[in-house]
């Protein structure tokens, strides 16, 4: 796998110029949404970014270990019990029971999570004013999360811009942060002190249904291990799911299900050699996935088939699975080897 730290550099740089209200931090949870927490963190620290957020605290450990000290590093799901801001993490209050530990064990410089529609974490507004005077908590934002900022016009997206101004309006003086990629898109209402995108860095659209605005960041290529003519009537795989109508050169290749590539993408998915289309036949098993090459004469054994790229992107390849692009990077397996090239 080839993850293009320029290219991530690039984006953020593109974002930050669409926010000129704040900073923009670098959602890397989920090990950079597959693409490699490290590498890619620091690529953006050392372009400038300031701001990290992560969704657990053994992220938060191990990305503090690749930074060193500066920058932030927010733990969106919070600190656990005991845990205690010795790694200089950012923990992320998502309710009154984290408030109240957070006071308990004088903790301070924390973002609190205000619910504004996700009704997943954060506090409500009534939790919010039940929660009383939060200034010795030295909070450090105020931050809420988008539902559908990638559904253009949802009436939830403006309830939700109106429901954070008003939190905000009881927090004075409290920094803000606000959009996600989508709501980068969003205007001015949506604009903070710090936004948070994580998807667009690694070139998912986050305007979906129109143009991505963002650079594609990755390329996946796999070996190819073997090569077999099969005749006509010839079945292939598991399940004998796909029969040879022509006489046909069948790619076997080194990657499956167990590597992330879904098995929904049995008979959909198309893989490319040297730029030449080769559809995948039969069903993606847990380690080998099988292409037809016949109209791809470049495939040979030891060269590689490009699985995901410019020519087949990660929303393309969710589209085609029923799911999204983030779902297609997060699920990259821990089999590929990651290789960052410069940014
Ligand atoms: C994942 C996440 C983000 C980043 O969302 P994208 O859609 O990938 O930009 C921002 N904020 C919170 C709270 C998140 O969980």
């Amino acid at each position: 796998m080839l993850v293009d730290l320029g290219a991530i550099v690039a984006n953020w740089r593109d974002l930050s110029a669409r926010h000129a209200s704040g900073p923009v931090a670098g959602v890397v949870k989920a090990d950079a949404y597959g693409l490699g927490a490290g590498p890619v963190a620091r690529a953006l620290a050392e372009a400038g970014c300031r701001h990290f957020f992560v969704a657990q605290f053994s992220e938060g450990l191990a990305l503090r270990a690749a930074l060193g000290a500066g920058p932030m590093i927010a733990v969106l799901g919070g600190f656990p019990p005991g845990a205690d801001g010795g790694a200089g993490l950012t923990p992320v209050l998502n309710g009154p029971t984290d408030i109240a530990a957070a006071r308990a064990a004088g903790l301070t410089g924390a973002i609190l999570h205000v619910d504004t529609g996700m009704e997943r974490l954060g506090l409500n507004a009534a939790e919010l004013a039940a929660a009383g005077d939060l200034s010795a908590l030295g909070l450090r934002y105020v931050m809420t999360h988008l539902a559908c900022a990638d559904e253009a016009g949802h009436p939830l997206t403006a309830l939700q811009a109106t429901r954070f101004a008003a939190a905000r309006a009881a927090l004075p003086g409290l920094p803000a942060s606000f959009a996600n990629s989508a709501g980068l898109f969003l205007g001015e209402e949506f604009a903070s002190d710090l936004a948070r995108p994580g998807c667009a860095l690694y070139g998912i659209n986050p305007t979906p249904g129109r143009p991505n605005p963002m650079r594609q960041v990755m390329r996946l290529l796999v070996p190819i291990l073997q090569i077999r003519d099969i005749a006509p009537g010839t079945t292939v795989g598991y399940g004998a799911a796909w029969t040879a109508a022509r006489p046909s050169r069948i790619a076997t290749i080194a990657a499956g299900y167990a590597d992330g590539y879904l098995r929904a993408l049995s008979g959909r998915g198309t893989a490319f050699v040297e730029g030449q289309a080769a559809p995948l036949v039969g069903r993606v098993s847990m380690d080998l996935i099988t292409l037809d090459v016949t109209d791809a004469p470049a495939a040979q054994v030891g060269g590689m088939a490009e699985l995901i790229g410019p020519a087949q992107t990660p929303d393309h390849l969710a589209a085609l699975a029923g799911t999204i692009g983030y779902e297609i990077l997060t699920s990259l397996g821990a089999r590929y080897r990651r290789r960052h090239s410069p940014a």
